[in-house]
């Protein structure tokens, strides 16, 4: 068996606080004790000292790998959601993924390179499924459903494949509640929970989406009349009543992707039903010039998780440039909460957090060494300051 002991500056855990001098011991790919030097009571041959910091894995909570032939291809106007998936569905009727693997393999191989060691990725076709498993990337890749609103027939396979990598997991996505119809959707959400699965589906990603949900008019309700004629006066029928979803649905087995329209019966709604959030801001900020209400979030103690969603909307997958932003235009957010956001948030939020988000024992020793000379009193406040700056490496 290979033991090794990292020996850090500082050792982030996350789920407890900075150990200064810490030593985090690793046996076959796992954590199997974490402790402040001078507790180390074993006696190893050699300590790999580490400089600055050790961190869980970041967890990029959404994503879609497989647009990552579309970077730079959908430019920003800012105007909001209707008008990007306008501009997007263009690029997508000459689309062919399997022409863009390569593209998709840099991508996957650059998830390391910016810390990230497990993600949540949206597909339609499969094709990363074979990629993230090569790359042992962990976390959930989510096979997408959107038919039209009934518009389109559409099976679903009758189980769930337990595993597709030692920590990659399977599980379905219905796109939207504007995108797939009620009877889907309640077919998607049965299937994911009797295989103990979770859902995540893009919720609230502008207000027009609200404006279609409340007044079944709006930008986007033009659009989606554009893409599927017969939708006509549909809506009421095939569309799930979006109050009856957050009364039904929202629970811990749910990830609403964006939130970005999120009024305070939204966010009570949240808090009380437990419902995962990953957040997109550089996303929301590229096709709506908006960012989500995060003071908000913050002040009624509602934790999301980070996500980068895909090169369609943003310039490249690096979830650091996320915090960054967020950093930028709250800075009364905790360095502590952004960094639990980019870790443990994500993990729970999938569904992986027996293996990944914190540094535990028996949990994954993949882990983010972030190099630094000095040692920092707020060693977070440091971090999450020069976040961009530092020296960055995933180990394990
Ligand atoms: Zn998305």
């Amino acid at each position: 068996m290979t033991t090794t002991v990292y020996n850090a500056d500082w050792v982030l855990p996350i789920s407890s606080s900075p150990i200064k001098d810490g030593v985090v011991v690793v046996r076959n790919g796992l954590i199997i004790s974490v402790s402040e030097h001078e507790q180390l009571k074993d006696n190893y041959d050699s300590v790999v000292k580490l400089d600055g910091a050790l961190l869980p894995g970041f967890v990029n909570a959404h994503t879609h790998l497989e647009l990552s032939g579309l970077k730079g291809k959908v430019t920003s106007t800012r105007e909001g959601l209707s008008e990007w998936l306008h501009r997007l569905n263009d690029q997508l009727e000459t689309y062919v993924t399997e022409k863009h693997e390569k593209e998709i393999r840099e991508e996957v191989e650059n998830l390391r390179q910016v810390g990230v060691v497990a993600i949540g990725d949206i597909t339609n076709t499969g094709i990363t499924y074979d990629i993230l498993r090569n790359k042992r990337i962990g976390g959930v890749v989510f096979r997408e459903y959107i038919d039209g609103l009934g518009e389109e027939e559409m099976g679903l396979p009758d189980f769930v494949s337990d595993k597709i990598g030692s920590s990659l997991y399977v599980s379905l996505s219905p796109h939207a509640l504007y995108s797939t119809s009620k009877v889907l959707l309640e077919k998607i959400l049965k299937l994911n929970k009797d295989n103990n699965r979770k859902t995540s589906i893009h919720w609230l990603e502008s207000l027009e989406e609200l404006d279609l949900y409340r007044n079944h008019d709006g930008p986007l309700s033009n659009l989606l009349h554009r893409l599927w004629p017969c939708i006509t006066s549909r809506y009421e029928h095939s569309m799930m009543n979006h109050k009856h979803f957050q009364e039904e649905y929202f629970s811990d087995q749910l990830i609403l992707v964006h939130a970005l329209e999120s009024d305070n019966q939204l966010l009570k709604r949240y808090k009380e039903s437990g419902v995962n959030i990953v957040i997109c801001p550089r996303s929301n900020y590229f096709i709506s010039g908006e960012l989500p209400p995060l003071r908000d979030f913050v002040s009624q103690d509602i934790s999301f998780a980070i996500g980068t969603d895909s090169l369609a909307s943003v310039e490249d997958l690096d979830v650091r440039k996320e915090i960054v932003l967020i950093r930028e235009n709250f800075p009364e957010i905790s360095a502590e909460f952004l960094l639990k956001s980019l870790t443990y948030n994500g993990a729970k939020a999938l569904g992986i957090d027996d293996q990944f988000g914190s540094i535990e024992v028996g949990k994954s020793a993949k882990l983010v060494h972030l190099n630094f000379d000095k040692v920092h009193n707020n060693v977070e406040r440091y971090i999450i300051d020069n976040f961009s700056n530092l020296s960055l490496e995933v180990i394990g």
